[in-house]
């Protein structure tokens, strides 16, 4: 299975538009020791033709236009102007930051987009310009993810890619912008999902960018899986309020912090056996300073910090 991380920042970005905290500020004057990133985005591929995106982020046209894997074709007798080798999207929430990069993906490209039927009913029922999606017949065919089933990963035409996918639910934490009316008749287990990916030859990915809590069943998961890309949103429960002065804990936002007894690190100190990597990493979270002393702390737990550009195989 190829993988690349396309972006690895939560929300917001890497330095975010409107945010003066100590990282955004000595990022833009060139005193901080560390990299911009932009919104988490992942794509993986099992030949290396038909890629699929985990998430959709807002930041997706510069990040495909920053990899040649997912540029189009050069057109021929057999291949047209205009397509794609994205084959399609999973969606693991229904966060702003996770999907509204597929509304960059319009243009009527034929795509494949995974997603729970809450998430789907989230998008297109109640935000109408996902119907520029839907403009023509088979433009974006919707998927009905259960959680807990396991479903391969098919391209437009229906071709079996060999990536096959599994996913567990996370939490009931729906999006902020989801009214009080529409999150009655939703599903809570349908709102936040890890997602597994499988190759032919059983290597496993996790990827887990919004983890409101753990429990034994999915960390026992995680050690069965060659790569694991995690929450690295916060670093503290209380991350944003100390910042802010005002807001909400870690927790509320649907996220266990990096630090703390029951943060990532020591929750998942048993799990031994995939490569670990934080994603989706909050522009205050003080790990991103190489300089300091948390980014240090991470590393000699052997945590790796996802940059944007990164590529590897498994
Ligand atoms: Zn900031």
């Amino acid at each position: 299975m190829q993988v690349r991380i396309l972006g690895s920042a939560a929300g917001g970005g890497f330095p975010q538009w409107n945010c003066a905290c100590p990282n955004c500020r000595s990022l833009r004057d060139g005193s901080f020791r560390g990299k911009p990133r932009t919104q988490t985005q992942v794509a993986i591929s099992h030949d290396g033709r038909s890629w699929f995106l985990l998430g959709a982020s807002p930041d997706l046209r510069a990040q495909i236009e920053a990899t040649s894997e997912l540029h189009p074709r050069v057109p021929s007798v057999e291949v047209a102007l205009r397509q794609s080798p994205i084959a399609g999207a999973v969606l693991a929430n229904a966060d702003l930051d996770h999907i509204l990069g597929l509304l960059l993906l319009r243009e009527l490209q034929s795509l494949r987009v995974y997603a729970t039927k809450s998430i789907r009913r989230i998008l297109t029922k109640d935000n109408s310009m996902f119907a520029m999606l839907q403009r023509i017949p088979n433009q974006v065919m919707w998927i009905e993810i259960m959680p807990g089933a396991q479903f391969p990963l098919l391209d437009p035409a229906g071709e079996d890619s060999g990536l096959h996918c599994r996913t567990v639910p996370l939490g009931s934490h729906f999006p902020a912008y989801v009214s009080a009316p529409r999150r009655s008749q939703l599903a809570p287990l349908e709102a936040s999902l890890g997602v597994f990916i499988e190759s032919p030859s059983g290597k496993r990915l996790a990827y887990m960018p919004a983890v409101p809590r753990l429990n034994d069943f999915v960390l026992k998961q995680l050690d069965s899986c060659d790569v694991l890309l995690f929450d690295g949103t916060f670093w503290s429960h209380d991350e944003m309020i100390c910042i802010l002065g005002s807001g909400q804990t870690a927790h509320e936002m649907g996220h266990i912090p990096v630090s703390s007894a029951d943060g990532s690190l020591i929750r998942l100190a048993q799990v031994r056996h995939p490569r670990k990597i934080y994603v989706h990493i909050n522009n205050t979270n003080p790990m991103l300073n190489e300089a300091g002393p948390e980014y240090r702390q991470v590393r000699e737990a052997g945590w790796e910090i996802a940059e944007d550009g990164w590529r590897f195989e498994i």
